[in-house]
């Protein structure tokens, strides 16, 4: 995406495009695995951690990105498809070796069967092993 992709988007999903949400959209897009926090701190180590916080926080409630949480350290985000319908229900794959964690939004997570009495507001499924790069080493 150029710089007027880019600002487009962000005013498609009710975001005004500043600077910084620019340049940290424009991350998302180029990198095509997920990001915390810290790894944007580490990118953008000119800008502050609260203005980095904020921006993810402002994608997250525009559905610009969605959260991978069930990887038991820090939550990740992935930038969301076109076409997401904000469920999240397909799979994100992690890699053991350099802990990278991928989006793979075209598949799907079965549904599952609960017990009775329980109801499922969201499901994560995490699959681990190891990626391309790591597997090539
Ligand atoms: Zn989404
Ligand atoms: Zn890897
Ligand atoms: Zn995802």
């Amino acid at each position: 995406m150029g710089k007027q992709e880019l600002t487009s988007f962000l005013e498609d999903h009710n975001v005004r495009p500043t600077s910084v949400r620019l340049m940290v959209l424009d991350c998302f897009w180029r990198k095509s695995e997920a990001l915390s926090l810290t790894d944007l701190e580490v990118i953008f180590e000119d800008t502050d951690r609260s203005t980095l916080f904020r921006t993810i926080k402002l994608f997250l409630q525009k559905d610009l990105i969605h959260e991978i949480d069930a990887l038991g350290k820090q939550t990740k985000y992935a930038l969301c498809d076109l076409e997401c319908d904000h469920m999240h229900e397909h799979i994100h794959f992690t890699c053991r070796i350099c802990h990278r964690a991928y989006c793979f939004s075209d598949i799907s997570i079965p549904k599952l069967a609960l017990p009775e009495g329980f109801v499922a507001d969201h499901q994560e499924y995490v699959v681990m092993g190891r990626c391309p790069e790591c597997l090539e080493k």
